[in-house]
Order: structure tokens, then sequence, then C-alpha cells
């Protein structure tokens, strides 16, 4: 049995103004679900939740990664831990390249599991960098970038997914924040998403664009709103909403 990733019954305020409520959703590895949603339905408050961003108060439920009680771990134990959340380092570090950022994130990894290890060498971690890029058709070049500074929308997305594919997370997040997303961004998430997608790798593609599930094809769509999972299903689901919009969906809701 893989890792999965329980959320139940997940109450948040936001400057105490309740925004997710009651939120049930599990995601196991091997599994691609896509979130869905209007603007201001609380995605990005679930994703920033999971993260561990302070200015979110749970005030019910419970997040269950891998067996622990995730609320209860700092941000980099959660990532040691095997859940990877993008826009974990959106700071732009002046002198830090995007390799050297990914060799620290490493190190930091193996030096969690194994205190006395001096880390990954320089050969190996070329040779790894060297595949990952390769992989996901990466200029190698790119690795010398210093890390998201004047990155454009899409350069920002391949750095996220190299992350993501050097630190070989158990459950991934992935939310497109709705501004200034254009379609590079959203062709570098997708095509990264169905690179690395197999049986080790979870995801949660948060969005609400239809378009980007014609790539990623999930297995499972919900649909948010107004903070609670209201629908869920498979592909269809997100087909249906490219059709007909959200509007049934708040006439379900709303009657
Ligand atoms: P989505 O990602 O689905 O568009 P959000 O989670 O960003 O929705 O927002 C849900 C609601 O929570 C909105 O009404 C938004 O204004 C509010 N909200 C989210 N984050 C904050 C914040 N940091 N401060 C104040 N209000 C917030
Ligand atoms: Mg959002």
């Amino acid at each position: 049995m893989g890792a999965a990733l329980e959320i139940r019954n997940l109450h948040v305020n936001v400057e105490d103004k309740p925004i997710l409520r009651g939120v049930d959703l599990i995601i196991r590895q091997g599994e691609v679900h896509a979130l869905m949603g209007p603007n201001g339905s609380g995605k990005s408050t679930l994703a920033n939740v999971l993260m561990g961003s302070p200015t979110y108060e749970v005030t019910a439920g419970q997040v269950i990664f891998d067996g622990q009680d995730l609320l209860e771990m700092e941000a980099d134990e959660r990532s040691r831990a095997g859940l990877f959340l993008a826009f974990q380092y959106p700071i732009s570090i002046p002198g830090v390249t995007l390799a050297n950022f990914l060799r620290l994130a490493i190190n930091a990894h193996i030096k969690a599991e194994k205190p006395d290890s001096k880390g990954i060498s320089v050969g190996d971690f070329r040779k790894l960098m060297k595949e990952k890029m390769d992989g996901l058709h990466m200029e190698h070049s790119f690795a010398g970038r210093y890390l998201n500074e004047g990155f454009s929308g899409g350069e920002k997305k391949r750095a996220e997914i190299l992350q993501m594919a050097v630190l070989e997370p158990k459950i991934a997040i992935l939310d497109e924040t709705d501004s200034g997303l254009d379609i590079d961004a959203l062709r570098v998430v997708s095509e990264g998403v169905v690179k690395l997608r197999g049986p080790n790798l979870g995801a949660l593609v948060i969005t609400h664009y239809q378009r980007i599930l014609n790539y990623i094809k999930p297995d499972y769509v919900h649909v948010m709103y107004q903070g609670q999972i209201v629908e869920s299903g498979g592909p269809d689901l997100a087909l249906q909403l490219e059709e007909a919009g959200y509007d049934w969906i708040r006439e379900k809701v709303e009657g």
C-alpha cells in the first residue's frame, strides 16, 4: 500500500471568516486528482493550508499524510515526508542558481534521513540533473539560471516541475493560481505531470481551466464550491464542466 493524503472534514477560517466548510478528500499514490471550481471557491486556500501557511486557521478536521498528522508538521517536515507543494520556495535568492537550490533541497532530505551523510556528490548530482532534465526535455542551461530571477510564468512552472522530478514526492499539490497563467505555463505543468505520472506519484492538480485536463486526463475530478467539494467523478465530469460551465453546480447547490 502506498502513501495517502487524507483530508477529513477540514474547516478553515481566514481572518475569522469561514472559507473551507468541511472538505473531505483522499489522494493515494498513483492517482491524479483534479480540483476545479469557480474563482473564490477555496481551492488555493486548501493548497495553502496543506502548505502550512500561518494565515489560515484550521477550526476543525484533520489531515493525515502517510499515517502522520500533517497539520502538526513543519513545512520542511512535510516535504521530507514526501509531500510536494508547488510554491514552497517562491522566493528569488540572488546568486543561487536553480541547480544550487535543488542540490540544497536534496541534501536536506538526505541529511534528515542520515545526519552524518555529506549529501549527494557533485558527480551524482550532475548525473541526476541530466537524467531528470532530459526526461522533461529541458535545456541544461536552465539549471544555471538564478532561482526565479526574472523567470516568466512558464519558467517558474518549469522550475517547479523539475524540483518535483528531482525530489520524487509521494504526493504533489500543484495550484494553478488563476492569475497570470499563460498557455506556456499550462503546457509545462501538464506535460510535466504526464511525464512524472506513475504508480509512485499521487497528484492534486488545482485548476479552473478545463483545458489542462485535456492533457493530463485525471483519474478523478472534484468540484469545489463555497468551500466544499460538491461534486466528484471521473474524467467525464471535466468534460461536462467544459460544456456547461459551473452554473449547473450553482443551481444544484443553491436549489
Ligand atoms: P480559489 O483559489 O478557488 O479562487 P481562494 O482560496 O483563493 O479561492 O479564495 C477563497 C476565498 O477566501 C475568497 O473569498 C478569498 O477572498 C478568501 N481568501 C483567501 N485567502 C485569503 C487571505 N489570505 N486573506 C483574505 N481572504 C482570503
Ligand atoms: Mg486559486
